[in-house]
């Protein structure tokens, strides 16, 4: 019994192969052209995301030596926000895909601050009004491919978030559907009553025709039948984040991962109950099976493994991303400096988008070990900023976190995390969290787990890190990040 696992991430289409004890047996991986048409705006071709995804799958199959009829179901996890619009008879896009990233929107959005909807959109949806989200790039395409909106409301278009284009294709066209996880980064769904939402699709001008069906996240969604000799029931879809949190077994309130990429993304799962936050945290669906809907508080860094990638490609100070760890190891602390990464501003809970970057604290006796080691110890400090929040904004004691992603590998960085956060730091055995997310919610379905206790006993721990820094001196490093966050804030306003 296998489950096939497809990851359709931002710059590659990956898929895994997980046996029945969630051991990996099979990966592979292709990267696919990303499209630059102005600054600012990125888009990806929606055949470029179908046919590396198509090729991966049989490659993953082939590498783990079984046959597609062995395979017992499919969960797909995607790059979320992500919109296409295709033709319902053709199948054929109407134009690229307008990627979460695409700032193309901005000023619409702004438009929709002015007019004073961002409460409506946060009590509804859950999000923070922004040009990252579905619905405004939805309305883009509408409004400019010729013909669009026509089409649309002759009900001859159809819409997708990544999940719901890769369904339409691996089901032969028969199905136009995604999970609430994906519906509620679309700006248009209601969180509460898990359903498009009639007067927000009224205010963006957006034909409900042209939209999927939402289901919860372990599902029956129709049969894959592009193996010859094998149709696969697909049972299984999650927003990347989401699925990283569910492969976390992040199934309870309280429950905290973070993925250290190049940013961070951290979620709370917050049960079944809906938070909002007033500092900027997005509310957002952590999975549906069943009637069981369990919500989450997410929050980003918008630079993090990316500071490691600076040391190395701009400054040159390090060879490679694991050095960083061995020179931070070299000397005893910091030396007194602080490194605030705001190269593109600061998140939650400054949103300062003037901020910029910053080293201070720097004496004749600095050496590059200790600018290394205040770069990862920057990671820990920003994350330790969302968790502080998340925790005074939903009264959730925090009892553990979760980690995954390229720079949790880094045990210098995690063991800083556990000491400056206070908490224990859990590092999986399988890291890749997000795929296994969207295997466990197909396995679920499919019988291969009776329930979610039986996914916990196969969820191991590769290694626990356990805070051990003295409360004064934790409280003292915690101070001087947040003056040196400070004298960071609002550099480039005039
Ligand atoms: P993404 O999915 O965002 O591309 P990954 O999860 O692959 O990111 O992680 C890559 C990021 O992690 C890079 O920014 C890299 O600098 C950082 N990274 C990888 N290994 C380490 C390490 N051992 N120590 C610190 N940072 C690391």
């Amino acid at each position: 019994m296998y489950i096939l696992a497809l990851d359709q991430g931002t710059t590659s289409s990956r898929a895994i192969i997980f046996d029945s004890l969630g051991n990996i047996i099979g990966v592979a991986q292709k990267e696919f052209p990303q499209i630059f048409p102005k600054p600012g705006w990125v888009e990806h071709n929606p055949w470029d995301i179908w046919n590396s995804q198509r090729e991966v799958m049989f490659e993953a199959i082939e590498k783990a030596k079984i046959k597609p009829k062995e395979i017992s179901a499919i969960g797909v996890t995607n790059q979320r926000e992500t919109t296409i619009v295709w033709d319902k008879d053709t199948g054929q896009p109407i134009h690229n895909a307008i990627v979460w990233q695409c700032r193309r929107t901005a000023d619409y959005c702004e438009r929709l601050k002015k007019d004073g909807l961002s409460e409506l959109v946060k009590e509804k949806t859950g999000l923070v009004i922004d040009a990252y989200f579905s619905s405004p790039k939805i309305k883009w395409i509408l409004d400019n491919v010729p013909e669009a909106r026509k089409k649309a409301e002759q009900g001859k278009l159809l819409f997708g978030t990544v999940d719901t284009w890769l369904i339409w294709n691996l089901t032969g066209r028969k199905v136009h559907a995604t999970d609430y996880t994906n519906a509620s980064r679309t700006m248009l769904f209601n969180i509460k009553n898990l359903d498009w939402d009639d007067e927000l699709l009224e205010i963006m001008n957006i034909p409900r025709n042209m939209l999927p069906k939402p289901l919860p996240s372990s599902y029956f969604y129709g049969v894959c039948n592009i193996f010859e000799d094998a149709e696969i029931p697909i049972t299984g879809i999650a927003g990347d984040q989401q699925a990283a949190l569910f492969g976390q077994c992040g199934f309870e309130e309280g429950i905290l991962k973070n993925t250290y990429g190049t940013g961070c993304f951290i979620l709370l799962n917050t049960g079944k109950d809906i938070k909002y936050s007033s500092k900027g945290l997005i509310t957002t669906v952590a999975y549906g099976i069943g009637d069981d809907v369990h919500y989450a508080l997410e929050g980003s860094v918008f630079i993090a493994g990316a500071v490691i990638q600076w040391l190395r490609d701009n400054l040159g100070i390090i060879k490679n991303s694991s050095e960083s760890e061995i020179l931070a190891k070299m000397v005893e602390d910091n030396g007194g400096v602080y490194f605030v990464p705001a190269f593109v501003g600061l998140g939650a809970p400054y949103w300062d988008m003037f901020a910029r970057g910053l080293i201070i604290g720097i004496t004749r006796g600095v050496k590059r070990e200790h600018i290394v080691r205040a770069a990862l110890e920057s990671i820990a400090y920003q994350t330790n900023d969302v968790i502080e929040l998340m925790e005074s904004e939903t009264g959730i004691k925090i009892k553990e976190l979760r980690v995954d992603g390229g720079a949790s590998a880094n045990n210098f960085l995690m063991q800083f995390q556990s000491d400056i956060s206070n908490l224990k730091v859990v590092r999986p055995y399988i890291t890749e969290t997000t795929s296994l997310g969207a295997a466990f919610l197909a396995g679920l379905k499919v019988g291969i787990w009776k329930d979610l206790n039986e996914i916990k006993r196969i969820w191991r721990e590769e290694k626990i890190f356990t805070p051990g820094m003295p409360e004064e001196k934790r409280r003292y490093y915690l101070a001087k990040w947040k003056e040196a966050v400070t004298k960071a804030r609002g550099w480039e306003k005039e």
